[in-house]
């Protein structure tokens, strides 16, 4: 078995041994295996990072953004192959993860147009003579922590802007999915990024991570990833006066209306509960329904549920891989067990079950009768597990939808305009989508949410410059 490095200042290097990455899908499939760092590559990495930055950040942005475009390009040129790794590692399926590759690609081609369109501000001085002008500038070393869940889009979408704006990146990867993450290294490495500009450490969070957050020539770090692991980081991040940004999870409704067309509303709600698995910090986990349609909604999901093949990511006709590991799924288990105890219906799904090969594989679950205190309608679950919430109206289903501690994306079905549009307003979402499913979402746009989501600027889009930028006012006298 082949082990695969960690890139640090412009060479590939061994760690203090490798962990196996195994396949949900089937957990006799082993991947490969990763070097795991530690502190002293972290620091080696830090080091390399800093030594770059000025040469990196003062340089040609025609070269920037040439490498860029070449990342992105031998990104959508391989997608099948990586789209086929990363359904291996992480359990979506094969259409989700090639769909995942070529967003991650088009991501890097958006940045590479970006680094051209990075512009400042001239105006006069409020005293005679003077002028001001105020630019954009890199922040320096930067950290980027991603979770399992999109093993490439997320890298991607933080690795490419942090390059463009003129940044240096250390990159820890989520544990459970170094295979897409180094792949996207070799990638990033093969299209010339000069060394100490792009350094990969794989390793613990608890370690690498941790290091990284505390490290104090690190000037900024973006974590995707779990609310607890968020609020850790912000507190010993901002302790040292790091710039953070933050991404948490969610806890998304999708308001569905009497008035709305049946068929929207039963794929809107099965595609954003269950698909990648429910593995989405955007998966609609609470269907707050108005009382008449509540009863034609539930038949006609379960109904659908019915028709959702579960089973190997790499094989034809499924709809839902595998949970991503035992301890997910056992999180998973743990809050059926939780909302069934809560008093919740169960109406179908919910069962750890078998197919050819071992994995981790569980029905789509659906619970009815539920109400917004439940701890399953509170904690996010991150599996494949949807409440039903009953509303008596639109009002009543507005405020379910944002009684919670969460922010990140709120869906409604209707055909009302004068509902979509309040809804619109009044949500306490970051993204708000009227007759879409709460996930999927465009590359070159802002994500991100409010409240217990998100912390920061917003990802994606030209607002990714609010994070990896800073701003600097500067005065002439002509
Ligand atoms: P999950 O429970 O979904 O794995 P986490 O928030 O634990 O979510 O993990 C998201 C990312 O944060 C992973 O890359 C993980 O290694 C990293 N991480 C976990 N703990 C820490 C920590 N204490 N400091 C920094 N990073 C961490």
């Amino acid at each position: 078995m082949t082990l695969k490095k960690n890139f640090i200042a412009g060479e590939w290097i061994d760690g203090q041994g490798g962990i196996a990455n195994i396949n949900p899908s089937d957990t006799s499939d082993l991947i490969a295996e990763y070097a795991q760092a530690g502190p002293a590559q972290l620091e080696d990495a830090v080091q390399a990072a800093r030594q770059a930055f000025p040469a990196w950040s003062t340089g040609s942005i025609q070269a920037r953004s040439e490498i860029l475009d070449r990342i992105g390009q031998a990104i959508l040129d391989r997608r099948a192959e990586l789209g086929a790794l990363l359904a291996r590692e992480e359990g979506k399926t094969l259409p989700e993860a090639i769909g995942e590759v070529a967003r991650a690609g088009q991501i890097f081609k958006y940045f590479a147009g970006e680094v051209l369109q990075l512009r400042g501000e001239l105006q006069p001085s409020v005293r005679p003579g003077l002028d001001v002008s105020v630019t954009r500038e890199p922040l320096g070393v930067i950290g980027l922590i991603t979770p399992w869940n999109f093993p490439i889009a997320i890298p991607a979408w933080k690795i490419a802007p942090a390059l463009a704006y003129g940044n240096c990146v250390v990159f820890k990867p989520a544990e459970l999915v170094p295979g897409s993450a180094h792949a996207l290294a070799e990638i990033i490495v093969e299209a010339g990024v000069p060394a100490g500009v792009f350094n990969l450490v794989m390793g613990p969070g608890r370690v690498v991570g941790d290091a990284l957050v505390n490290h104090p020539q690190v000037d900024a770090i973006s974590f995707t990833g779990s609310q607890n692991t968020g609020r850790n980081i912000a507190a010993a991040a901002t302790a040292r006066m790091a710039k953070i940004q933050l991404e948490m999870g969610g806890k998304n409704p999708l308001v569905v209306l009497d008035d709305a067309d049946l068929n929207t509303a039963v794929e809107c709600a099965v595609n954003g509960a269950f698909f990648s698995t429910g593995q989405r910090c955007t998966a609609s986990s609470r269907l707050i329904v108005t009382a008449g349609m509540h009863d034609r909604f539930v038949e006609a999901v379960s109904e659908r549920m019915k028709q959702l093949v579960v089973d190997h990511a790499l094989k034809d006709g499924t709809h839902i891989g595998p949970v991503v590991d035992e301890r997910q799924l056992n999180q998973d288990l743990d809050y059926i067990r939780i909302g069934s105890e809560e008093g919740a219906h169960l109406l179908c799904g919910g069962e750890r079950i078998e197919r050819e090969t071992p994995g981790f594989f569980l029905t789509p679950a659906l619970f009815t009768e539920t109400h917004s205190e439940m701890r399953i309608n509170r904690e996010e679950i991150f599996g494949p597990v949807a409440s039903v919430i009953r509303a008596d109206d639109y009002d009543h289903a507005l405020a379910l939808a944002n009684d919670t501690v969460f922010g990140l994306s709120a869906g409604i079905v209707t055909q009302s305009l004068k509902h979509a549009t309040h809804f619109k307003r009044f949500s306490q979402a970051g993204m708000v989508m009227v007759n879409v499913p709460t996930a999927g979402v465009d590359y070159h746009v802002p994500f991100g949410g409010r409240k217990g989501s998100s912390y920061g600027a917003r990802e994606q889009g030209s607002y990714a410059r609010e994070f990896y930028t800073t701003v600097k006012t500067a005065y002439t006298l002509a």
